[in-house]
């Protein structure tokens, strides 16, 4: 900001034909010169918000099948910078969703299966939880269940994935602002009988149940639960704007805070592509991913001081691309999980801090040390 300041100051105290002849013969390196500066200060602003996106199971050749199938470029291919994460966890070199998300929301490796605690069964706190206690917004969009294993990490601390009541009962520990997604069973059909959206009204949720309910809502404290379980995948029916229109909701309404925000925002279901390996499922839930990094990436031009991360979990399917003889064909090796190293893509205010080779655990580590958390 400083330098921005000084460029007025420096044209007014020059004075006369100084001025004059600066002006004729200068006026395109002033420009120049002014449109660097406001670069360098648009990577210097400080990181007021931060939008995470995560491709579950989408690894560097989910990416690239996306782009094959795609006449445009991809909104990804907008990122400024380009890193590779490490996805083992603490117990296995080939990851669960549990466990990614664990190191991804909190900064530490914990074994398959955990849910926001680590190794020893110990409760982290996630960069989520430490943004919302901080006085930022923060919010959760998915298009599994809510309470699924890479939304859950962010908010759940359980010592399995699979206690997804007890995981939705930890949405009302956290003074979370909003979270769309599926899993309204978890919330009011449960085993010990509560209705947990009477208790979210209660803290002054709206809590509402279609799309279009979620759509007339301007501000406020937001929980979606737009299916009783997943939503559909793409190829099932589900709205192909689900993501991005809701990803749209969300920043409209987190951005409303002056203290900034944190938003997750997952593909849920390409990774249910790669464990199907559903070629088709992979490429249509890819590119409704990249549907809502458009919008991310359009949000962080618009408000200087964004920063946008956007990663896999891990890579599902083993999938390659081998050419053959009429095209290119889409191999996978696995219906599970894979080893591989996932792409991490960075845009906006110091996204220049997400390259080189890091372990998934830097990622949320950088992002709170950004927010200042
Ligand atoms: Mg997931
Ligand atoms: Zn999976």
């Amino acid at each position: 900001m400083k330098k921005k300041n000084t460029i007025p100051l420096i044209i007014s105290s020059v004075a006369g034909a100084f001025a004059a002849v600066w002006i004729i013969f200068g006026l395109s390196n002033l420009n120049s010169a002014k449109r660097e500066n406001a670069e360098v200060i648009e990577t210097q602003a400080p990181v007021k918000n931060i939008i995470f996106l995560i491709g579950d199971g989408m690894g560097l050749v989910q990416v690239n099948a996306a782009m094959l199938s795609h006449a445009e470029p991809l909104a990804i291919e907008r990122a400024q910078f380009v890193g590779l994460q490490k996805t083992y966890s603490a117990t296995n070199k080939v990851t669960d969703s549990a466990a990614s998300g664990t190191a991804l929301a909190t900064g530490t490796k914990t074994y398959n299966g955990a849910i926001g605690v680590g190794p020893d069964t110990a409760r982290l706190t996630s960069v989520l939880e430490k943004a919302a206690a901080k006085g930022l917004s923060t919010g959760l969009v998915a298009t599994y269940r809510i309470t699924h294993a890479t939304p859950a990490a962010f908010i759940g601390h359980v010592p399995h994935r699979d206690m997804e009541e007890q995981i939705a009962t930890d949405f009302l520990k956290t003074d979370i602002t909003l979270f769309i997604g599926g899993g309204r069973n978890q919330f009011e059909q449960r085993r010990d009988g509560q209705n947990l959206s009477d208790s979210l009204k209660a803290k002054g949720y709206q809590v509402v149940y279609t799309p279009e309910a979620l759509d007339s809502i301007e501000s406020g404290k937001v929980a979606a639960l737009l299916a009783d379980s997943h939503l559909p995948d793409i190829l099932g029916g589900r709205d192909s704007l689900y993501l991005s229109t809701s990803t749209a909701k969300a920043l409209d309404i987190l951005s409303q805070n002056d203290n900034g925000f944190f938003l997750m925002i997952e593909g849920s279901m390409i990774d249910g592509g790669g464990h199907d390996n559903n070629i088709d499922k992979v490429i249509a839930e890819a590119l409704d991913f990249d549907r809502a990094v458009a919008e991310a990436f359009d949000f962080a031009d618009r408000h200087p001081g964004t920063l946008v991360v956007v990663t896999a979990d891990h890579e599902t399917g083993g999938l390659t691309l081998p050419e053959n003889g009429n095209g290119v064909e889409y191999l996978f090796s696995t219906g599970n999980h894979t080893g591989s190293m996932v792409p991490v893509y960075s845009y906006g205010a110091y996204a220049g801090c997400f390259t080189g080779i890091m372990e998934n655990t830097d990622i949320p580590t950088r992002m709170a040390e950004l927010l200042g958390l």
